[in-house]
């Protein structure tokens, strides 16, 4: 029997660049499955239905809920967030590894429900720049900017619960960082945090 997949779960507060950091890791590691997420967030530029996100009704999204078809689901900068169960367990029991961007409280969750998880929590180098990289990426209103802003701050200090934390300062480097991190499991095959 094949062993279980992995699952990595990234979090950082918006904007530290952690979908630009797991496109990376995907390119390099082609066989490793991203987990989409349903949204009732309206799609930024460029973003994809079914690639990105699942884009869903606030109706939908509820009734996913009640039908028990969420893993974990969570309000987050005013929009509802929410992991599908059947593609995790689908992925996990192929024995693929699983790459999920969550915030602090999807990450909880989901570590409590499956016993194959590594958690690494992105870091902006800085609060001013993490600003800048939101207002470079546009699409926030000064509401949702002011709002993240605040959020980071409390995402920030819930870092201790991670496994391992990185700093986004040079692109280059954080993707080389994360990408050997990742490798080392798959390696090992397993969750030896060591
Ligand atoms: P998140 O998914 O964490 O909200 P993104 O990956 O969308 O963040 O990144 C936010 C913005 O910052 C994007 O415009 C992205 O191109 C940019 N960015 C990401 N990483 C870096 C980096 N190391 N240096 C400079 N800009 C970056
Ligand atoms: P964004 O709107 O910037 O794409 O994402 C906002 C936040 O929602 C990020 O912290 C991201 O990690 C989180 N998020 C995305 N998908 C999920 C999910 O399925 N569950 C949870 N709990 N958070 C998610």
């Amino acid at each position: 029997m094949p062993r279980k997949g992995l699952i990595f779960i990234l979090s950082a507060p918006s904007g530290a660049g952690k979908t630009t950091l797991c496109r990376h890791i995907l390119e390099r590691c082609p066989d490793m499955v991203y987990s989409i997420s349903a949204t009732t967030r309206a799609p930024r530029p460029g973003e994809r239905d079914g690639v990105d996100y699942h884009f869903l009704s606030l109706e939908t999204f509820k009734e996913k809920i009640e039908t028990g078809r969420l893993a974990e689901w969570a309000e987050v900068h005013g929009n509802y967030y929410g992991t599908l169960r059947d593609s995790i367990e689908k992925t996990i029991s192929q024995g693929k590894d699983l790459l999920l961007d969550v915030d602090v409280k999807g990450a909880s969750s989901i570590q409590t429900l499956y016993d194959s998880c590594i958690l690494i929590f992105i870091m902006p180098p800085s609060l001013e720049v993490l600003r800048s990289r939101l207002s470079i990426r546009g699409s926030n209103s000064p509401e949702d900017m002011a709002r993240r802003m605040k959020n980071a701050e409390e995402e920030m200090a819930a870092r201790g619960i991670y496994h391992h934390v990185i700093v986004n300062d040079t692109l280059d480097r954080a993707i080389t960082e994360l990408s050997e991190l990742i490798a080392s499991y798959r390696r090992k095959g397993s969750t030896d945090y060591s």
